[in-house]
């Protein structure tokens, strides 16, 4: 079966085509700057291992243009799509097949994810235009983290607030955590079922998550993605008189510090920059606010380790994965130094390799494994979409 994953953002369609008998990946790209006057579309091909890419500056007035450029550039056959959801909110345990009701949902939802439910709900009634027919299924970053407990995912605010406005967390990147933790038990030769993990997906957006027994525990990031560890420009958890405060005191409007909170803090607040490899390069020339947002990230990467170490009682492994995660051993390095009362213990000379393939890089004496297991969230996607697939003949 040939599954097509989509995933439509607010100025952004990124698509990838699976063979699923043989796990690999047939074409795959991105449009992008959707409704601006130039917008970009990459288009990839595999084949036997090699990649022809194809990119074009061209105008993509809108998500519907976007859709029939992709479905020009495909030539493979499609036998079902699997949609990225954001937010399945409460409604939504589990990938689902999409039906009106379905559709319903994720509208309703619209309020807590308003950026991209919205958006998301726009791909799949074009999909479903443009392939009449064809199943399609909805995978929700929210799926994974619905067995957190009622004791991590509430917060502390009158109750009321949760059951009528369904303030609670939600946590995010549910299908990176998903694969990365399987992936890492197959990696092990055990089932996930036998053990703990922490996985930590650290990209431009980051989320820790503990996991008990292939059952997620608790997330760092709440009922929107802002919250936990700082990010590239998020600003992670924070006092939540700040926000009062700076109403009262910079003349700032909520929507303004709304943008300051998600677009302008986090490790760009700090010292300016985003990209960890640049702010590495500032760091080398002796910045020292760069120095400062790197000290601060991996101390609370360190710190979010040390809690969920704490909640799932035994690790038997933490698993990196995501651009930072995956590429920085700096921060790696940083954020696992002195661990070794959790029985984490890194090696450095390891932790300098880098390799596109998993691969561990701790301490002989180490107790707990630490992996890096390069993330596939659209590979997750397509398995699931073929299990709902499966279930619902
Ligand atoms: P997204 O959350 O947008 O999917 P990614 O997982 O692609 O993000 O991660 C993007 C971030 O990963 C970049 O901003 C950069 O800081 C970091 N990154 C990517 N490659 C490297 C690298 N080789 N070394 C250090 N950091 C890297």
């Amino acid at each position: 079966m040939n599954v097509l994953v989509i995933n439509t953002g607010s100025s952004s369609l990124k698509y990838q085509l699976f063979d699923m008998e043989n796990q690999i990946a047939l074409a795959g790209g991105v449009m992008e700057r959707i409704g601006e006057s130039q917008g970009i579309m990459t288009h990839k091909t595999f084949s036997q291992g090699d990649e022809h890419k194809t990119k074009k500056t061209i105008t993509i007035e809108d998500h519907q243009k976007a859709m029939h450029l992709m479905a020009e550039l495909i030539t493979q056959k499609i036998d079902a799509i699997g949609h990225r959801v954001v937010q399945g909110g409460e409604a939504f345990k589990s990938a689902t097949r999409i039906n009106e009701n379905v559709k319903n949902a994720i509208q309703e939802n619209n309020p807590l994810a308003p950026l991209h439910n919205p958006p998301n709900l726009i791909g799949i009634r074009l999909a479903e235009d443009l392939f009449p027919g064809k199943p399609q299924v909805a995978v929700f970053d929210t799926n994974f983290h619905q067995t957190i407990p009622e004791k991590a995912y509430l917060y502390a605010l009158p109750y009321e607030y949760y059951t009528k406005h369904k303030i609670r967390k939600y946590g995010f990147h549910g299908t990176s955590h998903k694969y990365v933790a399987k992936k890492t038990a197959a990696l092990m030769g055990k089932n996930l079922e036998e053990l703990n993990l922490i996985t930590l997906h650290l990209g431009n957006g980051c989320s820790i998550c503990a996991i008990k027994q292939g059952i997620c525990l608790d997330t760092s990031m709440g009922m929107t993605p802002l919250a936990g560890v700082m990010m590239g420009t998020r600003s992670g958890d924070l006092d939540p008189a700040i926000f009062g405060f700076l109403m009262d005191n910079t003349g700032m409007s909520q929507k303004q510090i709304d943008e300051v909170l998600n677009k302008k803090s986090g490790l760009k607040g700090i010292c300016g920059l985003n990209d960890l490899r640049d702010i590495h390069d500032r760091s080398a020339q002796g910045d020292k606010l760069a120095k400062l947002a790197v000290e601060m990230f991996a101390y609370q990467i360190k710190k979010y380790i040390g809690a969920y170490a704490a909640v799932l009682g035994r690790v038997d492994g933490l698993v990196f994965t995501a651009g930072v995660g995956e590429n920085d051993e700096i921060v790696r390095a940083k954020a696992l130094a002195d661990m070794s009362v959790f029985g984490i213990e890194l090696d450095l000379a390891k932790n300098d390799v880098r390799s596109s393939e998993p691969h561990t890089i701790h301490g002989t004496n180490s107790r707990v494994p630490i992996w890096i297991v390069p993330t596939n969230e659209e590979l997750q996607i397509a398995t699931e979409t073929c299990q709902v697939l499966k279930n619902s003949i």
